[in-house]
């Protein structure tokens, strides 16, 4: 069998991790070319020696000459790279078949657009290039023949439940509604009076996840439901009304489609991202992945309610934000990233991030994104906002 070349972009995170766990149990099937990292040289340098990477790339420019090193250290003789120019390059070489989109926020925008424009498998994790670019993102990447692999778990889970003529419209399939399910994170029954004092670690410690620290508070906030929203809209083409949220705290059922006739398919599994990364990876074959196997009597009680909007407004916010359009979910985005940085040192409550995002979102002016460098302006704009908002609370 022909064994595909591969640039993982945000190796050393959860999902890079969890990608490179996939790739090393399906080593007859892939190559590993370029790896990237935003800061860590010395997970990256072992990731390099491990899979005997090409290309090696540090987004931080100061850490060229440390990545340098720590490859020397290894054995490794990737080429090192750096900054935005260099993750732009790992995503667009010509012998690279799959790029997994894996950096976390609007930083991962100018890269995953690059695999898109090159025709890229593009197994998309990145979900915030999804919000802030949709549009252009699907555009470019029917124009030049990408295929978009959701790796996100819900996506993936409705990708699994929906035929491959989904593309032609949902109508054309049958498809009524579409129904992501949430966790509903750590903070789930905790009355709304107490939801200021929990700590950045009581965020990050997810129930039945372990991610990134971001999108860890994104799952708390419900904000990461919000963003999936948006995502789900254009990954499936949907109407707005098509899409709806459901809370799932057994994290057992990862999404579900409901059809003209009545039918509801669902995915189910274990919690574990490397089911949607080797689904992603593979498809429409399938590979091992290492997961442990679903144990159905031990899970019978699969529970399902509404979510509660007034406890979590950041729900709220991001669907306004999708119905409203246009740069409407660029300043979703940008002022959640820049909340939950804050939230993160220290600097805010966790009750601020959604009354940052609503801030901004209040004094937000509609205005038409046409390209790559509306999205950038505005993105720019809402954190400039959202930061000095943070210092006027302080
Ligand atoms: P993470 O924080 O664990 O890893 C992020 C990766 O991106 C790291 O390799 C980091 O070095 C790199 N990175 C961070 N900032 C960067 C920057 N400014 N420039 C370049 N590289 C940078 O995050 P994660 O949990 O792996 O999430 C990655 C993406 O996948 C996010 O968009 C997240 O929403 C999505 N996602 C994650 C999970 C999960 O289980 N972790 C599930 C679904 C979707
Ligand atoms: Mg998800």
């Amino acid at each position: 069998m022909k064994t595909e070349a591969i640039s993982v972009l945000g190796a050393t995170g959860s999902v890079g991790e969890n990608t490179l766990d996939v790739i090393s149990r399906n080593a007859d099937s892939y190559r590993v070319i370029a790896l990237s990292a935003n800061h860590n040289t010395q997970g990256l340098a072992e990731q390099c020696a491990r899979f005997n990477a090409q290309l090696a790339v540090i987004a931080d420019p100061a850490l060229e000459n440390e990545l340098y090193k720590a490859l020397k250290a290894q054995g490794a003789t990737a080429t090192v790279m750096s900054g935005e120019a260099g993750l732009v390059t790992a995503a667009g070489l010509p012998e690279v078949d799959i790029v997994m989109a894996a950096i976390v926020g609007a930083a991962g925008l100018k890269s995953t657009l690059r695999a898109a424009e090159t025709g890229k498998k593009v197994l998309l994790a990145n979900k915030e290039s999804l919000v802030i670019a949709g549009e252009l993102f699907t555009r470019t990447a029917r124009h030049n023949g990408a295929q978009i692999l959701p790796v996100d778990s819900e996506h993936n889970a409705i990708f699994q439940a929906l035929p491959v003529a989904f593309e032609q419209g949902l109508e054309h399939v049958g498809v009524e509604r579409i129904i992501l399910t949430a966790s509903g994170g750590p903070f789930l029954d905790m009355p709304a009076d107490k939801l200021n004092q929990v700590t950045p670690a009581e965020a990050c410690n997810h129930p039945n996840w372990d991610m990134g620290q971001k999108i860890s508070v994104d799952s708390a906030t419900l904000m990461n439901k919000g963003l999936e929203v948006i995502e789900a809209r254009w990954l499936f083409n949907a109407r707005p009304d098509q899409l709806e949220v459901l809370i799932h705290p057994q994290s057992i059922v990862h999404s579900m489609v409901a059809y003209r006739d009545g039918s509801v398919l669902a995915q189910l599994g274990t919690p574990d991202m490397r089911t949607p990364i080797a689904h992603a990876l593979a498809w429409p074959r399938r590979i091992e992945s290492g997961v442990k196997r679903l144990n159905l009597p031990q899970e019978s009680d699969l529970s399902f309610k509404q979510p509660d909007l007034k406890r979590f407004p950041c729900l709220r916010l991001a669907f306004e934000a999708m119905s409203a359009g246009e740069n409407a979910p660029v300043g979703l985005n940008a002022a959640n990233e820049v909340a939950v940085e804050a939230f993160l040192q220290g600097r805010i409550a966790f009750n601020t991030i959604p009354s940052l995002v609503e801030e901004v979102m209040q004094r937000l002016e509609i205005s038409a994104i046409n390209n790559l460098d509306d999205v950038l302006m505005h993105d720019k704009l809402a954190r400039i906002r959202a930061t000095e908002w943070v210092k006027q609370i302080r």
